[in-house]
């Protein structure tokens, strides 16, 4: 696997370390439970790395120094692929590897699997997570770099298979891009159900010390423009007029301050700047006490491909209040497991979040559904349609080959 820009093992919610480096774990993890011996390689960034480390038996995390050994922008990375490239073909012939199938993750690492197939002539998977032209087709971005955008045009045609979170990507990847429907799979992403479980509110509360008789809103992921936590504060702003109630956001790090100063902005000019708390980053491991502390759990991002913190709520039996938009429109029922809005607009999000606060039965129900349908999205099922797509890929590719 590749996942050049961000290792898996990063500390999550910061800028560049979301859904993304939970896919690559614990698909990598799942795969190495099913027999399959998994190499994620990925770009240095601190000296005190060490170079290779096995993070579940069968699966290796293998940090390439390619460029400078620091944390960059991923903006920048695109002139140290080809030195990633020769770097992760140096360390195979080290351990005389001989890997069966490449799986690639976000743009930079198809660039560079794309030569690293040729060279080892094994055939090649990816998952965009997002891509350039669909940003801009959602209005989720108003300009990509023509780079990335020219990259994408063309690697989305190399692939040798393109895995797609939901229906709705393959069908952007169809219109926009015009990819072959055969070399395109749906798989969609999972939640730990060992980890995201639902529980009593009120114990998750005294354990986070957090008031029993409070209503919470509750916010998780990296802090970026395109999660859409300006819309949500405003309709805090608008909310807490009629029924007391807090936003607590989870996530950001140090290069999230800026974009947290925005947010405090918004938030006074809505008169919202005591319900509004940055509580900073959390562990994975402790987030199901949030969710499920928690009354409602909003995502009102412009663009999410899949959305993981959704899954995760419903999984904890919260229910969801969701901008209408990607993966989201798939995973949260409007109605059942919550409700999904139109995007930018507080009105609607102020709306569904009274009705939650003001109903508990209703509360209930929606959580419980949402429990409920999150029982199929385990990660070790998504490993097996991973690991099966792969089988049948490799198989078709040598077939190919021999003929
Ligand atoms: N996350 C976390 N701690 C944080 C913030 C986020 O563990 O402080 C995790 C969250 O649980 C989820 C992922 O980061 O698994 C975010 O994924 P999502 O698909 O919602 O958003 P993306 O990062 O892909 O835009």
């Amino acid at each position: 696997m590749l996942s050049l820009h961000t290792s898996p093992l990063a500390p999550l919610g910061g800028r560049e370390t979301g859904g993304m480096n939970v896919y690559v774990l614990e698909v990598a993890r799942g795969l190495a439970a099913l027999g399959v011996i998994v190499d994620v390689f990925t770009r240095r960034t601190g000296e005190a790395e060490p170079e290779v480390v096995e993070f579940a038996p069968g699966a290796r995390l293998v940090q390439i120094t390619a460029g400078p050994v620091d944390r960059l922008e991923k903006e920048d990375l695109l002139p140290f692929v080809d030195a990633f490239v020769d770097r992760v073909e140096v360390f195979r012939a080290r351990e005389d590897a001989a890997y069966d199938a490449i799986y690639s993750h976000y743009w930079l690492s198809v660039a560079a699997g794309d030569r690293l197939a040729s060279m080892w002539r094994v055939p090649h998977e990816a998952m965009f997570h997002t891509l350039g032209d669909v940003k801009l087709r959602a209005r989720a971005s108003e300009s990509e770099r023509p780079e990335r955008l020219e990259a994408e045009r063309r690697l989305v045609h190399s692939l040798d298979r393109i895995i797609a979170a939901t229906e709705h990507e393959r069908q952007l990847l169809r219109q926009i891009f015009r990819v072959d429907a055969h070399r395109i799979a749906v798989i969609p992403l999972g939640v730990d159900l060992s980890m995201f479980t639902p529980r009593p509110q009120a114990e998750a509360r005294a354990r986070l010390g957090l008031d029993p008789a409070r209503r919470f809103v509750l916010a998780v992921g990296r802090i970026e423009p395109l999660k859409g936590l300006d819309i949500l504060i405003r309709a805090i702003g608008e909310l807490q007029v009629r029924v007391p109630v807090d936003l607590l956001i989870i996530g950001g790090d140090e290069r999230a301050e800026p974009e947290i100063e925005r947010l405090r902005g918004i938030a006074a000019e809505v008169g919202a700047t005591a319900a509004v708390q940055f509580l900073g980053s959390k562990p994975h491991d402790t987030l199901a006490d949030w969710y499920a502390a928690a009354d409602v759990v909003a995502v009102p991002s412009f663009y999410e491909s899949f959305g993981l913190v959704a899954v995760e709520a419903m999984a904890c039996a919260t229910p969801v209040v969701a901008s209408r938009v990607g993966g989201l429109a798939s995973t949260v029922v409007d109605g059942r497991t919550g409700y999904l809005v139109p995007w930018r607009c507080p009105e609607p999000f102020a709306e569904r979040i009274e009705l939650l606060l003001r109903n508990e039965p209703l509360r209930l129900a929606l959580g419980a559904a949402g429990a409920e349908r999150m029982r199929n999205y385990d990660w070790s099922v998504v490993a097996e349609r991973v690991g099966a797509a792969t089988a049948t890929l490799i198989e078709e590719y040598r077939r190919g080959l021999a003929s």
